[in-house]
């Protein structure tokens, strides 16, 4: 793959890596233990009433769920990192093929071709 895209993807990449970090760190707290994993912090209004409680709830559910897909995305974005340090970046996991050099610029984390994703 030419020297020149992949510089490109690469910085693309960690962009996107910054910026899903950056929006995760505002509500949750990077597991200090296992890799890649993040817990969201529960609520914690200290001018809340007891009103606010199912508002609490509902709350930690939102940000569990965005933490959830953020963490997915971030995760995509590290294996596509990490390909590029081991060389087997813009191989399509599923059928070994080349993946698109459009695809890619579109969306640099994709981990399969377009016929397989
Ligand atoms: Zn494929």
């Amino acid at each position: 793959m030419d020297k020149k895209l992949i510089e490109e993807l690469k910085k693309k990449l960690e962009t996107q890596k910054e910026s899903l970090q950056k929006e995760l760190k505002s509500f949750a707290n990077e597991d200090p233990k296992i890799k890649h994993n993040w817990d969201t912090r529960y609520p914690n209004r200290e001018d809340g009433d007891k009103d606010d409680q199912a508002d609490e709830v509902q709350e930690y559910d939102n940000a569990l769920s965005l933490e959830y897909s953020l963490e997915l995305k971030l995760k995509d974005v590290n294996m596509a990192l990490e390909k590029m340090e081991n060389g087997t970046y813009g191989v399509c996991e599923n059928c070994g093929k080349k993946i698109d050099e459009k695809r890619l610029l579109a969306c640099p984390e994709a981990k399969t071709c377009l016929k397989c994703g």
